[in-house]
């Protein structure tokens, strides 16, 4: 992969990094709020707002997870392996790139760990 390729999917990570941010920071305020909201209300409210709150955590464990991946991307780009597979070392596709840019395995790969984890 060259210098401009890699720019290329830099950015896109950093862009998606953000995005990603900017979606907990809402979360987060969001969870603050039904929390301050929950305080003023009787216990049916709060067992509501604590439903509400378990599934922001949820959506949020889902966009922490993607952070991760977006991290190890962004550090494999630093060392110089980005676009490899983690787990067989064979080139992951331009087009699977592409479409994830944070992809640590190529698609095989992908395939099996989901396969497994079903
Ligand atoms: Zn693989």
């Amino acid at each position: 992969m060259n210098k401009k390729e890699k720019e290329k999917y830099k950015k896109r990570l950093l862009e998606r990094k953000k995005e990603i941010a900017d979606v907990l920071s809402e979360v987060y305020n969001e969870t603050k709020e039904a929390e301050n909201a929950g305080i003023a209300k009787d216990m049916a409210d709060k067992a509501e707002s604590s439903y509400t709150k378990e599934f922001l955590l949820s959506l949020s464990d889902k966009e922490l997870e993607q952070l991760q991946l977006i991290d190890a991307a962004l550090d494999r780009i630093e060392k110089c392996n980005y676009g490899s597979c983690q787990t067989c070392q064979v080139q992951i596709g331009k087009k699977s790139l592409d479409a994830v840019p944070w992809a640590p395995n190529c698609i095989d790969c992908q395939q099996k760990a989901e396969e497994e984890s079903a």
